[in-house]
Parts: structure tokens; C-alpha cells; sequence
């Protein structure tokens, strides 16, 4: 029986039961958080070889000394590091501060306003003489603060439809090939925070061509974020962006980034910005007005720490090791609790720090203020699309990865309490009308007496 299968009676019977294990939950006064996708201190105890990975020694590979100014791409060894782990060149790379969401605002702000192509290139400028604005494609669900540098620089959003392969590659060509507006399109192809999809090799094929067929200056911005974070032990590969752009000679368009906030230190990491060596020469030339250099000194002491890709392979299987539990309860959990009910759907990812939910339409927004006045903090719903509009109100992001385990199996039995409420009342409500007017103590319909 699902939920819109179920009688009248049944739903009455959930209804009661629901309410009053929200109400035992209420007497609880718990305060807990699914809303961070932060690592936990014990993924962070695991780069504490950082303080002692310098031993005093400073000097780079070609006798710099990395505590003094310059440098502003990053030292040689730390460009070299990010091109491994990127599969790309050194010369492509910059390194920057713990921020790869920095790095991206900097970058978009310069092609927004000045133009990253030089003079003439500014995408403000061409939207203004056409009495217009610059507007994006947007991968929904999709990462909330994408979408707050658009609304911050004034970008309008367009979202577009994101399945298991990908963003839907037919709407995307069809929207860029009927407006020369549309300059930039947000990914995050590995991962994905928070629906955990990796891209196919097709959309990749298919996102390389994008340059070509879009107005001028168009780039993809290529969040991979979550390039070495695998749940599983043979992730599945993500094809070369750079590589397929560079065939069709559209590197141009290409502007990769990725840090190891979720490596080492979210506070104290390193960040990439991958792009055509002619982007990166304008970009440092722009940098170079607001900053001489940035944290040589940690750059060096993170590639020391790892030494090669092989080192931070090992590293990320510790990673793994910790965080493989915590996506497994929550698997288990909800499959248990909701699995067949016709409540929810959820994602299963293969990597990455989320489990998307979609609940029915409409509840979104109910199970988040449910779970809130029970002391369970969610991520608002909404937040994951542009301008916080999730036209279905149904999708919620769950981020294991932060409490200790038995506050997200408390936290998670809060949450599917919660889902199954709001689905049952809503049932109640839309198929055999019943009304919030009849409402309970919490809800809109009393808890029958305990017996
Ligand atoms: N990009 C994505 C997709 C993320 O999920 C996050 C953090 O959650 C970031 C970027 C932030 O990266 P950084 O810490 O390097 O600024």
C-alpha cells in the first residue's frame, strides 16, 4: 500500500501514530543538523601531518623561498599537482587560497564586468547596449551558492533539467543557439552536489561543443569540486572536458575548478582554476591589481603531505573509510522507513557529501518546518535552485557527512517521521478534505488519546 493507495481509515490510523511519535520527538528538545556538507573532525585529524610536513624547510624546487611575495598562479610544484589530479597541464592551473568558490566569483565577476577576453569582451557591457541582461544556464538541483554569485552580479537564471547522465544536453543547445545572451552554464560532472551524478561521456562531448555554439565568450564553468571523493572503490571515470574542447579548439570556454576543502582543511586548503593559458594570462594580469601572491607556504606544504596522486589516493580511501558508514545508515534508514511508501524518492550516491530527496510536491517546505520545530535543522527548501524557487516544492538535500553517527541516525529518524507526516496529512487533506481547521496541538489533525 502507498500512500495515495491507502483508504481514508488507514490514513487516519498513520495520521495518529505519526503525530504522536512527533510528539514524543518534540519532548525530546533536540538540537541537531543535517544542513553542512562539512567534513567531521575526524576527516579533518587525517591531514594533521600538514604542521610538520615543512620540517622548516621553505625552499622550492628551483630555491624560491615560498615565505616571501610573488607567484601569483601558485608555486610550480602545486600547478604540477593540480594538472595530475585534474588531467590537465601545469601551464593551464593556477593555485590559489583555501576558496575554489573564490576563485570562481573572481573569475566571473572579471568576465561580467571587464570582459576575460580583453577590451570589447565585457558580457555587461554587450547585455546593456542590447537593453538586456546577462543570463546562465543553471543544472537543477544544483549548488546553492552558484546561483548566489549570478543573483549577486545580477545574472539571470535559467534552469535547466538535470537527470542521471546530465543536464539535458537538447535544452541547453536549443537555449544557448536562441539567445547570444546566455554566457555561462554552472556544472558540478562529478558527484554532483547535491543529486551525487556523474556526467556522461556524451554530455561531456556534448558540453564541449557548447563554446562554438553559444554567443561570444561563453564559458563552462566546471565545478569538480568532488573530483577524488568516490563512496564507491572503481568510481566510474569522468570524461576530459579540457581534452574534448581542446580538440575542437573551444579550450577557450573551458574554466575548471576544484579545491581540497574537503581533502585537508575546508579552512585552510588549496584551490584550482584550470582555463586556456591565454584565459589565464588575462586573469592573472586582472589578479594582479588586487594581490601580489597568495599562501605559498601552504601550497608546498600540501603537495609535501601528499607527494604524488598516489598519496592522495591513499588519503582519500581514509576518507572513504569514514564516510562510507555514515552514507550507508542513511541508506539503510530510509530504505527501511519509506522504501514503497510512495513518499519520497532519493538519490544513491556513488561520491560526493549529498542524498537528494524528492518528496511529494508541494512538501518540500513542510518537512523542512516539521523537522525545524523538532530540532533538526535542514537545508531550506528551495535552496537548491536559482532565486530559492523549487517550482515542485519537493526537493530537500541531506548532508551526512558532518554529525557523528548516532546524531544522524537520530537526526535521520527525525526526518523520515517527518516525510511520512506531511505525506499522510497531505493525503488527508487533498483526496478526502480534510483541513488544517481541525487542527491539533502541532498539526491538522489531533493525535487520538494515548491508549
Ligand atoms: N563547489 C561545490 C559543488 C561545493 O559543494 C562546495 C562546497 O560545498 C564548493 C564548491 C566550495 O568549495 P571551496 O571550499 O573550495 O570554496
Amino acid at each position: 500500500m502507498t500512500v495515495s493507495t491507502a483508504t481514508e481509515q488507514q490514513l487516519t490510523d498513520q495520521e495518529a501514530e505519526l503525530s504522536r511519535a512527533y510528539e514524543d520527538i518534540l519532548a525530546k528538545g533536540l538540537s541537531l543538523d543535517l544542513t553542512r556538507g562539512k567534513p567531521s573532525s575526524a576527516q579533518l585529524d587525517l591531514s594533521a601531518g600538514l604542521e610538520t610536513a615543512l620540517a622548516g624547510d621553505y625552499a622550492l624546487a628551483d630555491g624560491t623561498d615560498s615565505r616571501n611575495y610573488g607567484g601569483l598562479l601558485g608555486i610550480p610544484e602545486a600547478r604540477a599537482f593540480g594538472a595530475e589530479i585534474l588531467g590537465l597541464s601545469p601551464e593551464e592551473v593556477m593555485v590559489g587560497g583555501n576558496s575554489s568558490l573564490l576563485l570562481m566569483y573572481q573569475y566571473l565577476d572579471f568576465a561580467h564586468r571587464d570582459g576575460a577576453a580583453g577590451p570589447g569582451s565585457s558580457w555587461q557591457d554587450e547585455a546593456r547596449a542590447a537593453n538586456e541582461r546577462v543570463k546562465f544556464l543553471c543544472p537543477v538541483p544544483g549548488y546553492d551558492r552558484h546561483f548566489t554569485i549570478c543573483e549577486q552580479l545580477g545574472i539571470e537564471m535559467i534552469p535547466v533539467p538535470l537527470g542521471g547522465e546530465g543536464p539535458d544536453m537538447d535544452f541547453v543547445e536549443a537555449q544557448v543557439a536562441g539567445d547570444l545572451l546566455i554566457k555561462g552554464i554552472w556544472c558540478v560532472p562529478r558527484n554532483s552536489n547535491p543529486t551525487g551524478h556523474t556526467y556522461s561521456d556524451k554530455v561531456v562531448t556534448r558540453m564541449a561543443e557548447l563554446p562554438a555554439r553559444a554567443g561570444a565568450n561563453f564559458r563552462i564553468f566546471w565545478d569538480d569540486a568532488y573530483a577524488v571523493h568516490p563512496l564507491v572503490e572503481k568510481p566510474r571515470p569522468l570524461l576530459s572536458l579540457m581534452g574534448e574542447a581542446r580538440r575542437l579548439g573551444n579550450q577557450a570556454g573551458v574554466v575548471i575548478t576544484s579545491s581540497t576543502s574537503k581533502i585537508t582543511w575546508a579552512g585552510a586548503g588549496i584551490s584550482f582554476l584550470a582555463t586556456a593559458t591565454e584565459n589565464l594570462r588575462a586573469f592573472e594580469k586582472h589578479l594582479s591589481a588586487a594581490m601580489i601572491g597568495p599562501d605559498k607556504v601552504n601550497q608546498l606544504r600540501h603537495v609535501r603531505f601528499f607527494r604524488n596522486l598516489d598519496g592522495l589516493s591513499a588519503h582519500m580511501e581514509k576518507h572513504r573509510q569514514i564516510l562510507l558508514p555514515k552514507f550507508e545508515l542513511a541508506q539503510s534508514l530510509l530504505e527501511r522507513t519509506l522504501a514503497g511508501k510512495g513518499m519520497m524518492e532519493w538519490s544513491q550516491p556513488e561520491g560526493g557529501y549529498f542524498i537528494s530527496c524528492e518528496v511529494l510536491p508541494g512538501l518540500a517546505s513542510k518537512v523542512v518546518e516539521l523537522a525545524g520545530k523538532a530540532g533538526v535543522k535542514l537545508t531550506p527548501a528551495g535552496a537548491t535552485f536559482p532565486y530559492r524557487r523549487d517550482p515542485e516544492d519537493s526537493n530537500i538535500r541531506l548532508a551526512p557527512t558532518f554529525p557523528p553517527i548516532a546524531e544522524l541516525e537520530e537526526a535521520l529518524a527525525v526526518f523520515v517521521t517527518c516525510v511520512q507526516l506531511a505525506s499522510v496529512r497531505d493525503q488527508l487533506s487533498r483526496r478526502f478534505g480534510r483541513s488544517e481547521q481541525r487542527a491539533g496541538q502541532h498539526g491538522f489533525l489531533a493525535a487520538a488519546p494515548r491508549p
